[in-house]
């Protein structure tokens, strides 16, 4: 069996509205099941984030799919952080020092309206809206549904069946709950969750604050970030504790306390939001957290992609990215193995779990550095240091950031090993007093490169240990 397989997907969200389209234009007979309405016929929230830091791994997956040139119309380039203190004043910090390098902020709900309409153009695709999977039978690849139109449930076989259903995906769930194989899985929530609010354009439809940044109100224990829509408004996002700290969700509770939470803490970003208490007594607090798990898939029959393998809190903006290339990576190896599915899905676990577990572990890493380090002199010096190596050395020297974000070529991986080691190298210099105003950004590049290697090295042997 190859290309006669009827292949079934649960989720027609990012991940799985892009698999379904590559699926469909390699011929396969696909239908999608999606529990929500379609969200291009409908007034409502795309669900998580209204909006989305895309960046060039995204960005190859759109290329693969032949809608690279849609996409880009919808994309507000973002070239950095734009930092603001608690006294109003701003300062830029560039996500490279190489000008061609930007992230992208796009509307959750344009981009998969733009993959479903694009599916559409497929007859060998359907998509069925308002179906709910509330389980799947894994050995005979049935999966279970309820109709939220008809009220009522059915069942739909698949030769193969997907799992792209998110961070509480039913296939998931059915491979823990019919115990076949002994499956690993862990769900670890942050103590903070998250809350979305809105900078309105102005009276002419223009952003009131630049849109070339990604706005960033760092404050320790908490933070706000903005990113632009192409209205003229800005997706505001608070990450706040639950019960921990001076403010946090559960404290927050009347008009008067906000007003005074942001007036002490993000005065210039509550000038610019009319509507908080309103928006943040309706929009409701998400939950964050990293979701591990193994394996991915059961035997020759159904495999789970995108969020629902690997869920990640959202610090790294790779989360639909890393997920877009789940796409890629799935492609090629299907590109390979063609028609022998269990090869298809042992390899592209065993090529993608270490990538996928890296970037959950980076996105960690900067849910301290974001509402942290990026105020922290010692860490501003050493971005300083780093975006003068990309200025000077573009094909040369790559932060952990443009690693992660920009290249695309590297995995995840390898640009958390080396990325890491690189960072660790600058700190040593700088703490050592190793680099000094003398040094021309030559030297610098040579001794950041030898500390790095000497780092490596010894990660290395402390592994063999
Ligand atoms: P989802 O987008 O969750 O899609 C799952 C789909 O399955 C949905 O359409 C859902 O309705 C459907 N579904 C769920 N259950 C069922 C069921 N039982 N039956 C049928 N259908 C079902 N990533 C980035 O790359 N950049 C960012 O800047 C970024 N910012 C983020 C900000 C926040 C606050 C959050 C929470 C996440 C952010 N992410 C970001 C991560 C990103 O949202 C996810 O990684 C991405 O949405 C994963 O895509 P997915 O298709 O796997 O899952």
């Amino acid at each position: 069996m190859s290309k006669k397989d009827n292949i079934l997907i649960i989720g027609a969200g990012l991940c799985g509205s892009l698999l379904a389209l590559r699926l469909a234009q390699r011929g396969y007979t696909v239908n999608v099941y999606e529990s929500r309405p379609d969200l291009r016929a409908t007034d409502i929230s795309a669900g998580r984030s209204i909006n989305l830091a895309l960046s060039d791994r995204g960005l190859k997956a759109m290329r693969l799919a032949g809608v690279e040139n849609k996409v880009k119309p919808l994309c507000i380039p973002m070239y950095g952080r734009l930092v603001h203190d608690t006294e109003g004043n701003t300062f830029p910090s560039n996500y490279s020092g190489r000008d061609n390098e930007y992230i992208n902020s796009i509307s959750r709900g344009d981009l998969n309206g733009l993959l479903l309409t694009e599916a559409d153009l497929y007859d060998n695709l359907t998509i069925h809206f308002n179906k709910k999977c509330t389980g799947v039978d894994i050995e005979n690849n049935i999966a279970s549904f309820y109709d939220y139109k008809t009220k009522e449930e059915f069942t739909a076989k698949g030769d193969v069946i997907f799992g792209t259903d998110g961070a509480g995906s039913s296939l998931r769930k059915s491979y823990y709950l019919e115990r076949k194989f002994l499956f690993s899985y862990s769900q670890n929530y942050l103590t903070h969750g998250y809350k979305e609010l809105e900078i309105p354009a102005s009276a002419e439809g223009k952003h009131l604050i630049s849109q070339d940044y990604l706005h960033i109100w760092p404050r320790g224990d908490y933070m706000l970030i903005a990113l632009p829509n192409l209205d003229g408004s800005f997706t505001v996002t608070l990450f706040l504790s639950y019960d921990e700290g001076e403010y946090n969700f559960n404290n927050l509770t009347t008009e008067e306390a906000i007003k005074n939470f942001f007036n002490s803490k993000f005065p210039d970003a509550l000038a610019l939001i009319p509507n908080i208490a309103q928006e943040f007594a309706n929009n409701p607090t998400g939950a964050l957290g990293t979701v591990k798990c193994s394996p991915w898939h059961y035997k020759n029959k159904n495999v789970i992609l995108g969020d629902a393998a690997h869920a990640i809190v959202p610090f790294y903006g790779q989360g639909m990215n890393a997920s877009f290339e789940d796409v890629t990576v799935f492609d090629a190896i299907l590109e390979q193995h063609e028609g022998d599915w269990e090869t298809i899905f042992k390899v592209y676990e065993k090529t993608r779990k270490a990538d996928t577990d890296a970037i959950a572990d980076l996105a960690i890493d900067n849910y301290y550095e974001m509402r942290d380090h990026v105020a922290n002199p010692i860490f501003k010096e050493k971005r300083a240091i780093e975006m003068a190596l990309e200025k000077e050395f573009p094909n040369k020297y790559f932060s952990k950031y443009s690693m992660v974000t920009f290249k695309e070529d590297i995995p995840y991986h390898t640009a958390m090993t080396k990325g890491r080691a690189q960072d660790k190298a600058i700190l040593n210099l700088l703490v050592d007093k190793k680099i000094t105003t003398t040094d021309d950004l030559n030297s610098i590049l040579k001794k950041v490169q030898l500390e790095t290697e000497a780092i490596l090295e010894e990660d290395k042997i402390a592994g063999l240990k």
